[in-house]
C-alpha cells in the first residue's frame, strides 16, 4: 500500500509535532510516523522548560505541574549562586500529547505504532505494530526522530557527542520553588539535577561518556541520592529509573538533497544543559516552515533557507556551550575555580567567548 503526503515527519516528539503542525498549517498534505504506540510514554526527561516557552505555544496548558522561581547551582565546596530564571516543570507525557494533538488539528495524519525502517530511492518503508510494511513517497523528509536519528544516519550526520543521563524519582521533605544544579567530582562532565514537580521531584544527572565504564551511572546516581536524603532534601525514592542520551555536540549543516533534521536528531540540544525542549519546539517550527515553502514553490534548494534561519538563532549560543563543555571536561581537576566561565548560572559564562 502507498500512502500519499508532501512531506514525511519522523517521530512526533516536540520537534516533530512542531514541524508537522507549521507545515499542515501552511496548506502542504503531512504524514507523522511515530514508533511509540502511546505518545510521550516513556518518559525520558527531567520536564523542566523556561517560562516564555508556554507563551509560544498554542496548545491546552494542562501539562504545567508547577512554576520555578530560578536555579541555584551547588558548587564542589557547598557555594551556592542563585539566578532568578522563571521556568515551568511540566508533565512531559501530557506535553507531548498536546503538541502531536496540535499537529492533528493542524490538519497532519499523525500514525502511531508506526515505525521508519527503511529507504530505498525516494520511498520510505513503514512499519506497524500490525508488523504491515506500507510505503510512503514524500516530496520532503523530516527527520526529528531523537538522538539516533535514522534519518540522520541516511544524511550522513549523526550525533558525535552524546552524554548518557539517568533519573529516579523521589518525595520532596517539602515543596520546592527552585531547580537545584549539583557540580561533584564524581559527576564527571556533567551534573546532578533535582527538579522539583510539586510533591515530587525527579532526581537525575548526566555524566561524560568516557567516565561511565570506569563508575558505573548507577553508582554515582546512588550516591547523588544519598547526599540528598542527608541534605534533608527528599525522604524516599523509586528506584524505577528512567535513561537516555543527551546531544552534547550541535550537528552543522541539517539539511541535505530533500532531508532535514531537527531537535535532538540536529543536535539542537544545548551542549551544556542538555536542554532540549524549547530549541525542539523552535527548530521543528521552522523546518515545518522551510519544508511547506519548498513543496509549495516545488524547489528543493528553498530548504538551505532552514540551516541559514537556524543558524542564525541558536548556532552561535550552540557553539559556545559546546566549546565550554569541552573546557570543563579537559579541567575538570579545575572546577571549582573554572565553573563561573563554563557554567550558564554565572554572568561569567556570558562574558567570555
Ligand atoms: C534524562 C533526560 C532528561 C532531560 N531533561 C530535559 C529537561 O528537563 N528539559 C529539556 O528542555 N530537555 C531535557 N532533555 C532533552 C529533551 O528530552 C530532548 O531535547 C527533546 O526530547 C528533543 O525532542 P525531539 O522531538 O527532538 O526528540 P524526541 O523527544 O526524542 O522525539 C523523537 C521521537 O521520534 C521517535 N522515533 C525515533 N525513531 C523513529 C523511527 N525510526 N520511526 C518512527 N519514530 C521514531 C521516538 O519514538 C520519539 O517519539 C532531557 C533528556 C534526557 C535524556
Amino acid at each position: 500500500m502507498v500512502l500519499q503526503c508532501d512531506i514525511l515527519v519522523v517521530g512526533a516528539g516536540p520537534a516533530g509535532s512542531s514541524a508537522a503542525a507549521a507545515a499542515a498549517g501552511d496548506g502542504v498534505h503531512v504524514l507523522v510516523a511515530e514508533r511509540k504506540d502511546v505518545l510521550g510514554v516513556p518518559v525520558r526527561c527531567a520536564e523542566y522548560i523556561p517560562r516564555q516557552l508556554l507563551g509560544q505555544l498554542e496548545t491546552d496548558r494542562d501539562f504545567v505541574v508547577q512554576s520555578t522561581r530560578g536555579m541555584r547551582t551547588f558548587l564542589p565546596t557547598g557555594r551556592v549562586k542563585e539566578i532568578l530564571a522563571p521556568g515551568l516543570m511540566i508533565n512531559r507525557q501530557r506535553f507531548d500529547q498536546a503538541l502531536a494533538q496540535k499537529a492533528a488539528c493542524s490538519g497532519s495524519n499523525v500514525l502511531t505504532g508506526t515505525r521508519v525502517i527503511g529507504r530505498k530511492e525516494g520511498t520510505v518503508f513503514l512499519k506497524g505494530t500490525d508488523k504491515r510494511v506500507r510505503r510512503v513517497k514524500p516530496k520532503v523528509i523530516i527527520g526529528a526522530d531523537g538522538p539516533f536519528s535514522l534519518v540522520g544516519k541516511w544524511m550522513g550526520r549523526r550525533n558525535r557527542h552524546l552524554i548518557p543521563a539517568i533519573q529516579v524519582s523521589a518525595t520532596l521533605a517539602r515543596s520546592m520553588e527552585w531547580t537545584h544544579v549539583y557540580f561533584d567530582s564524581h559527576i564527571y562532565g556533567g551534573y546532578g539535577w533535582l527538579f522539583p514537580k510539586g510533591k515530587e521531584a525527579n532526581v537525575g544527572l548526566g555524566i561524560s561518556r568516557g567516565s561511565i565504564w570506569s563508575q558505573p551511572l548507577k553508582t554515582t546516581l546512588a550516591r547523588f541520592v544519598h547526599r540528598l536524603e542527608k541534605d534533608g532534601l527528599i525522604r524516599e525514592t523509586s528506584w524505577r529509573m528512567t535513561a537516555g542520551w543527551v546531544p552534547a555536540e550541535p550537528v552543522r549543516d541539517v539539511s541535505r538533497g530533500a532531508m532535514l533534521l531537527a531537535g535532538d536528531a540536529a543536535g539542537q540540544t544545548h551542549p551544556l544543559t542538555g536542554a532540549g525542549i524549547a530549541h525542539a519546539v523552535l527548530c521543528g517550527r521552522m523546518a515545518g516552515k522551510w519544508a511547506a515553502r519548498a513543496v509549495q514553490a516545488n524547489d528543493i534548494a528553498l530548504l538551505k533557507g532552514y540551516d541559514r534561519e537556524w543558524q542564525d538563532d541558536l548556532g552561535e549560543q550552540l557553539q559556545r556551550a559546546f566549546r565550554k563543555r569541552q573546557k570543563l571536561e579537559k579541567e575538570w581537576d579545575r572546577l571549582e575555580e573554572i565553573l563561573p566561565s563554563c557554567w550558564v548560572g554565572f554572568r561569567e559564562y556570558y562574558a567570555e567567548p
